[in-house]
């Protein structure tokens, strides 16, 4: 953290607080790891909301990702690692008629804080033990813009055996994408830092 500078001693209460607003900003947008909104791509992100809240630093905290429907859990093994994920979107599945998912997080150290009026926190960390020379490794996030179903190779089923789902026909995403690719550079700043994970109903200025 560099030095900093004192703030002006003249200064006035509103611009105290827009100087803090923009400082916050700044660091924000000086952090590597960038907001990714996956909200279009999850599910049900219109009536539930998830935000996961990274620690950057000791100041800095960002909204990491934002999707629908949570999904976190531990193994049958209980030790101690757990997988956060958002399942994709209704509409598009692999080649064998999976769902996909539009993110994984393996995290550590998961502890509940608490519930109130449906809201729910949990904290943890990720996992920083994953070996980066594996892309199998459970690590699996998007850079904002990720969408398999506007892969080229994206298709329409034309399995008569599905025409009676909802929707039809769904979308088939190429192998390869039953998870975002891993990315070992993305993996390598956000591995150790904390995360705090909210879920909740949607709130009208998300919809
Ligand atoms: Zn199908």
């Amino acid at each position: 953290m560099g030095f900093r500078n004192s703030p002006p001693i003249d200064e006035t209460p509103a611009q105290r607080s827009k100087r803090l607003t923009a400082e916050a900003k700044a660091r924000v947008d000086a952090c590597p790891v960038k907001e990714t909104n996956l909200s279009n791509i999850s599910r049900n992100a219109k009536k539930v909301r998830t935000y996961v809240q990274l620690d950057w630093d000791w100041e800095t905290r960002i909204t990491w990702l934002t999707f629908g429907e949570l999904c976190l859990r531990t193994n049958d093994r209980r030790d101690g690692r757990w997988e956060l994920g958002a399942r994709f979107a209704y509409g598009a599945t692999d080649f064998e008629h999976d769902s996909i998912w539009a993110c994984k997080v393996p995290l550590i150290g998961v502890e509940f804080e608490w519930a109130d009026s449906h809201s729910f926190r949990f904290h943890g960390f990720v996992d920083p033990s994953l070996d980066v020379t594996d892309r199998h490794n459970g690590f699996y996030v998007p850079k904002p813009g990720y969408d398999p179903r506007k892969h080229p190779k994206t298709a329409e089923c034309k399995d008569q055996r599905c025409k009676g789902d909802k929707p039809f026909p769904h979308l088939i995403v190429p192998e390869g994408f039953y998870v975002p690719p891993f990315d070992p550079e993305l993996y390598k700043l956000v591995a150790g830092k904390r995360v705090e994970i909210i879920a909740g109903k949607a709130r009208d200025e998300d919809s």
